[in-house]
């Protein structure tokens, strides 16, 4: 039920891996599942392929991936809602939502949008150099892109993901459909990553030259 209650987005950086910490350590949880962006994604990985951060990296058992373009800091986002949507405080939205063209905020069950280009600018820096829309990285990645309304595109990437994905569908607790058999379908997923990874690369290279550091090599 808290899993349920807790669905849906949030727009901010979130400290997730020093949750696994206490998660591990604090709770002495022996299977993680976590769900992660394709940053953090790459930070659990590079945990459990470097063991630095001893009896944690080897108990996460799970990672859902979530498809991430670009994220915002607090800050962005409090602007948005009211220098740009007029809101008295952030505090009263009850939803946020990027989609056709807009990040909206969800006031009193009203829906008011920003173009997407408005936000550009209150990008957090390190997500220009990102390259990962669909978590490459996770066992199983999911988002909306993709499919219909109120339903998810997933990409199970790992065996443990395919397993255990369907093993919830066996149990009937996810329906699924082909990929082929809906609109938008992959094809806009693919556009997505690729152009990502195309305006992002070009981004990489600019900091390059200029003998800026890049934390992850592609
Ligand atoms: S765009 Fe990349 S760096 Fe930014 S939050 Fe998403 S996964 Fe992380």
């Amino acid at each position: 039920d808290e899993v349920i209650a807790a669905a849906g987005t949030k727009y901010s950086m979130s400290p997730t891996l020093s949750a696994v910490k206490e998660a591990t350590r604090q709770y002495g949880l022996e299977k993680v599942g976590v769900v992660a962006t394709p940053c953090q994604t790459q930070g659990l990985r590079k945990a459990q392929a470097y063991p630095f951060a001893r009896f944690v990296a080897d108990k996460i058992k799970l990672i859902i991936g979530i498809y991430c373009m670009e994220n915002f800091p607090m800050a962005s986002l409090d602007t948005f809602a009211t220098a740009k949507l007029g809101f008295d405080s952030l505090q009263d939205a009850t939803k946020m939502d990027i989609g056709k063209g807009k990040f909206w905020l969800t006031k009193d069950g009203e829906d008011s949008g920003l173009a997407i280009k408005e936000t550009h600018g209150y990008v957090q820096a390190g997500c220009n150099i990102c390259m990962d829309y669909v978590c490459e990285w996770a066992d199983v990645s999911t988002g909306s892109v993709g499919s219909p309304d109120g339903w998810s595109t997933v990409l199970t990437r790992t065996d443990d993901g395919e397993s255990i994905f369907k093993a919830a569908v066996d149990a009937g607790l996810i329906e699924t459909k082909p990929m082929d058999d809906v609109k938008p379908g992959l094809g806009l997923l693919e556009k997505l990553a690729k152009g990502k990874k195309d305006k992002n690369g070009k981004e990489r290279e600019r900091r390059a030259k200029m003998g800026l550091p890049l934390p992850v090599e592609y």
